[in-house]
């Protein structure tokens, strides 16, 4: 017999996915890999007040302690310094598994020099996929969890598609620079399917596009805290290529509530979390300057290779089977950054640019 908990249930049951609606249950044990990162410190809020225990394993790669140093001391929150490319065994309920280093700018600057030595951040990220995705499923299969991958909209490359649907399959380069993050994910996808499949792990899988919010890493090089950080600082707005690529951003609390309905549902998906509002890099900019610094300057760049020419999710699917859909939009949610971007460039100063 699998070891299955029920301790945490106030009916015994034999999966988590067959709790009863509405039937009250006390809080389940959980483990949030990447925990101490961006999206996934938002994560750890939501589930501890919601009454769960936590687990957060990370490495701290690209996360930080302060994005969960508050929860420190409740006995609800643990915090384990650990790379998934190496085994872990835990007992626990469900696993969200985010651990990833996620921001471009490092694998485009391979071998990547992280202050300490040179890292082949290629292979770290590759392996961080592939055997870190294989280990949190082996966990998962030990002690009958839950399992949910967090993938990437990056799975369908550079889409001939458009909107993205989950049925469409990608147009992904295997031997480029961005191929460890998008082949990395699409291994992970093809994993946790094969568990699901090969050994009845219960299993879901979130496709997410472009996330901005508080928390973000302020120079991780991704478009949004690139722009939001040049324009508290006074400087350009870095527009790569001639600006007209296209991301549709979704803010950070639309994405947390999208990746908790996919966990306590019924479906493995795969499903497509963002927000299909549609911008061009120089509209993203415009709605920075309005927001921030109507004087800001832009400054052209060259591009990078193999960058996606546009992006937006189809969400049909996440409306029809998750009753989800964001609710934040980008000019509602960019202030929300700001002011975390503020308080974490310039510290208690009212006036950021003296
Ligand atoms: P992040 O870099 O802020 O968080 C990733 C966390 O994983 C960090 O805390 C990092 O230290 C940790 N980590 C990395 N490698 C690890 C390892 N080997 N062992 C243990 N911990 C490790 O990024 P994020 O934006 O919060 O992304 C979270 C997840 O969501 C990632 O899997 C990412 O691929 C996915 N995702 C994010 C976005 C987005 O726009 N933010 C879009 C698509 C997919
Ligand atoms: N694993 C882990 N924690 C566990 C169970 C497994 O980290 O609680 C790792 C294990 O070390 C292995 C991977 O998960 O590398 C896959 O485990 P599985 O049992 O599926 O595969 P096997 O060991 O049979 O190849
Ligand atoms: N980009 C930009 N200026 C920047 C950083 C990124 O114009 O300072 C562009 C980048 O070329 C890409 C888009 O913004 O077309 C989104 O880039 P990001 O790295 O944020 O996300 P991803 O490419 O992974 O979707």
């Amino acid at each position: 017999t699998p070891t299955i908990n029920t301790r945490s249930y106030d009916v015994a049951v034999h999966s988590v996915g067959k709790i009863p609606l509405g039937i009250k249950r006390k809080g389940l044990r959980i483990v949030v890999t990447g925990g101490a990162g961006f999206v996934g410190s938002h994560l750890v809020d939501r589930l501890i007040a919601r009454g769960d225990s936590v687990i957060v394993v990370d490495n701290f790669f690209t996360g930080r302690k302060e994005n969960v140093m508050h929860h420190f001391g409740n006995p609800n929150f643990e915090l384990i310094r650990h790379d998934v490319v190496e085994p872990l065994l835990l007992e626990v309920d469900q696993i969200y598994h985010l651990a990833c280093p996620a921001s471009p700018v490092h694998y485009k600057f391979n071998p990547y020099f992280n202050g300490i030595g040179i890292l082949n951040w290629g292979s770290l990220v590759h392996k961080t996929n592939v055997v870190g995705t294989l280990n949190m499923l082996g966990l998962a299969k030990r002690v009958g969890a839950r399992f949910l991958l967090t993938s990437t909209s990056e799975v369908y490359g550079d889409p001939l598609q458009h909107p993205q649907k989950e049925t469409y399959w990608g147009n992904v380069n295997p031997i480029g620079v961005r191929s460890c993050y998008d082949e990395g994910k699409r291994t992970a996808e093809t994993l946790t399917m094969d568990y699901h499949r090969g050994a009845g792990v219960e299993v879901r899988i979130a496709r997410i596009f472009n996330t901005y919010g508080p928390r973000m890493c302020l120079d991780d090089g991704r478009v949004v805290s690139n722009f939001v950080a040049q324009a508290l600082r006074k400087e350009a707005l870095t527009v790569y290529g001639d600006g007209k690529q296209t991301r549709s951003f979704q803010y950070v609390s639309d994405l947390v509530e999208g990746l908790m309905r996919l966990m306590e549902g019924e479906h493995v998906g795969p499903f497509n979390l963002g927000n299909p509002g549609e911008f061009t890099m120089l509209e993203l900019a415009k709605v920075v300057q309005e927001t921030i610094d109507p004087e800001a300057k832009i400054e052209y760049r060259p591009n990078t290779e193999d960058d996606p020419h546009k992006r937006k999710p189809d969400i049909s699917r996440a409306k029809e089977l998750l009753g989800w859909e964001p609710k934040v939009d980008l000019r509602k949610g960019l202030p929300l950054m700001v002011s975390d971007f503020r308080l974490r460039i310039f510290g208690d100063q009212k006036d950021g640019a003296t």
